[in-house]
């Protein structure tokens, strides 16, 4: 007998009929013998559209009543996914994320997990029951409801898959597994069969959105090996796990397009100490996140300090207020100019494998200089190498890349 926890995310849970669906599946695995846990997101669209009733009241609501607010859409869910498997005299128990035993810390819409206290799910489970858990919340040791960030529900399985010491953790979206591109893109774009963690978090980051980010670092850190599957159909998902000696024989794992991303250049910033630092200050202090960020060696002379030209990456909605911050500095640090571009994409490979492998940029450069593919910035971790380029050519570079390095 093993005891497994399943997670259904929100599209998972859309209807009653797709409820109906999971409560069939969640039978099927107990009628196998196993114990089972369910954790569950809202129903799809219920989150966005609890954020906009709030939003309709006023722009920035307290972040307290905001936790309330959203914590209702998985309470929704848990009590119906309840009611479905009694319906099929399945003997099932709902619980809230604080009833489950799950303590955060008290930052409200985005809190972090400080440690599960099971016991009342290990009770009900060992009474023959399955224990559904209301994914995406908590709550702080003084009993305020709290929620994990948006796809926190991810979270809760993983943390609750090492908590109770689980066997296996399944999570149930709505495709297949992670693939090597996306294939609305990239046609031949094939299901992995694994992949580590580090390759998950990569394409996670660079747009590929299959799970929370910070659900796949918590289970890198406490080693919670989890498969990535559809509930629509049976097949076998993707294992993310960590990474293995055959892992790192393939080059690249994956290709991803980023199609969210604006550019920003500062033409001409005056080439001397706490430039660079003043601009992302303010970017930052604008809660403004920043991808990528580039700086030319000094060229020319302004006055008496050389002139260096300064590009950065940001989320395509920040665009604008990125714009107003930076012209804002315009008097204090007297740079030419600033050029706002929504119209790129970010073009990246992923793979463990090229940490052994050289030529493997070479290789990506040449396969775009010959889809005649101009390249405006270039980033590289250990595992990746990012380009930013055209988004009308996004696609093409997609396809291109992905047959020269996965074909
Ligand atoms: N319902 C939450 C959200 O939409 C949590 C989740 O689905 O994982 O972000
Ligand atoms: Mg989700």
């Amino acid at each position: 007998m093993a005891l497994i926890v399943q997670k259904y995310g929100g599209t998972s849970v859309g209807s009653t009929d797709r409820i109906k669906n999971v409560a069939a599946r969640v039978a099927r695995s107990r009628t196998a013998g196993d114990q089972v846990v369910v954790v569950v997101s809202a129903m799809s669209g219920v989150t966005d559209n609890l954020i906009k009733l709030a939003k309709d009241l006023m722009p920035l609501p307290n972040e307290r009543e905001m936790d309330v607010l959203l914590a209702t859409g998985e309470q929704t869910t848990i009590a119906l996914t309840a009611i479905a498997l009694h319906s099929l005299d399945v003997p099932a128990v709902s619980m809230t994320g604080a009833q489950a035993g799950i303590v955060t810390d008290g930052v409200h819409t985005k809190a972090k997990i400080q440690n599960i206290t099971p016991r009342r799910v290990h009770e009900l489970l060992d009474a023959g029951n399955v224990v559904i858990v209301a994914g995406f919340q908590g709550q702080t040791i003084e009993g305020q409801i709290t929620t994990l960030g948006r796809g926190g529900s991810d979270l809760t399985a993983i943390a609750l898959t090492a908590a109770l010491k689980a066997d296996l953790c399944q999570i149930f979206t709505d495709v297949d597994g992670v693939y090597t591109a996306d294939p609305r893109i990239v046609r031949d774009a094939k299901k992995l069969e694994e992949i580590s963690y580090d390759e998950m978090l990569e394409l996670a980051s660079l747009g590929a959105k299959v799970m929370q980010s910070r659900s796949v670092e918590f289970a890198k850190k406490f080693g919670v090996v989890f498969e990535v599957r559809s509930s629509l159909n049976d097949n076998p998902g993707t294992i993310v796990k960590e990474e293995t000696k055959t892992m790192e024989g393939i080059v690249v794992r994956g290709v991803s397009l980023d199609k969210n991303q604006a550019k920003v250049t500062l033409v001409a910033v005056p080439d001397k100490p706490g430039v660079a630092a003043r601009i992302f200050k303010a970017i930052g202090d604008a809660a403004i996140n920043v991808d990528m960020i580039v700086q030319n060696i000094g060229h020319g002379a302004t006055d008496t300090v050389g002139a260096t030209d300064l590009s950065f990456t940001v989320d395509k909605p920040d665009l604008t207020k990125a714009q107003k911050v930076i012209d804002g500095l315009k008097h204090e640090l007297g740079f030419h100019q600033v050029i706002a571009n929504d119209k790129i994409g970010k073009l990246s490979i992923v793979g463990v494998g090229m940490k052994s492998h050289t030529g493997v940029a070479g290789k990506m450069f040449e396969t775009l200089a010959k889809e005649g593919v101009n390249i405006h910035m270039i980033s590289t971790s250990e595992i990746k190498i990012s380009v930013i380029i055209d988004l009308a050519k996004g696609e093409q570079a997609s396809r291109a890349v992905h047959a020269a390095f996965l074909g």
